[in-house]
């Protein structure tokens, strides 16, 4: 299921062999509401990020050639120095595929990334943490997902990461419902609802997850409603 790829590090120019997954080896299970797509046997996101182990240098794999003579300095100056060699094995587990995205970000930040490329490492190592079933480093990571994805959306320009802007204004309402601010996803799925370039694929996503969110808001003031009805009842007994 697995092949190397020979990959010349653009930092120290060394060559490694980077492990890539034959395409006929997984297969498509499930998309969840904010693209995350779950598969069978083997997953794709586990060989998601190339890690050059002479020097530290780890990048989704998409961004890792792409980067300048400026950046590579940077990477040799402050993180080759305390870079200690890993070793990988042949074989990558959820536990390693979260380490490497973690060294990829590690990366990011030390060059200073645009936050799309943040957005997107924030947003894999959450669903890193879904498969494993960590609610909470879930939560965190989306939320810093969110917050880089927010920046990209009103500073950088589109496409980003095969997202046009109207897929991107899906995803941080859908970022937003997850991460407990429902209400405030409503403006922006509305906003992609009415838009009249937004494709209709997307617009139905939009509809579907505005449903959702409207219903659980519905709920929670049925609930409160409830609650506070009790709470009258108690006063009034003095209770
Ligand atoms: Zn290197």
């Amino acid at each position: 299921m697995l092949y190397d790829r020979k990959i010349t590090c653009p930092v120290c120019g060394s060559v490694f062999k980077a492990r890539a997954i034959k395409k006929n080896s997984y297969r498509i299970i499930k998309k969840d509401p904010d693209f995350f797509i779950r598969y069978s046997r083997i997953s794709p996101y586990f060989y998601d990020v190339w890690v050059c182990d002479e020097c530290g240098y780890a990048s989704i794999k998409t961004d890792f050639e792409k980067l300048s003579d400026y950046d590579a300095d940077t990477i040799k100056e402050q993180l080759t120095p305390k870079w200690h060699k890993k070793n990988f094995p042949e074989v990558y587990d959820i536990d390693l595929a979260i380490q490497r995205y973690k060294l990829s970000l590690l990366n990011y930040y030390t060059i200073n990334s645009k936050p799309s490329k943040k957005a997107m490492n924030y947003l894999k190592l959450a669903w890193m943490y879904r498969l494993k079933e960590d609610s909470k480093n879930e939560m965190n990571f989306l939320t810093q997902a969110l917050d880089n994805l927010n920046s990209a959306y009103f500073n950088e320009s589109f496409p980003m990461y095969g997202m046009n802007k109207f897929t991107a204004m899906y995803l941080i309402g859908e970022l937003m419902r997850r991460t407990g601010a429902g209400e405030k996803s409503l403006i922006w799925f509305s906003q992609v609802i009415t838009s009249t370039m937004a494709s209709e694929n997307i617009k139905d996503l939009a509809r579907q997850q505005k449903n959702l969110v409207s219903n659980e808001v519905n709920e929670n003031s049925i609930n409160k409603q409830q609650k506070d009805k009790k709470k009258g009842l108690f006063n009034k007994f003095r209770i």
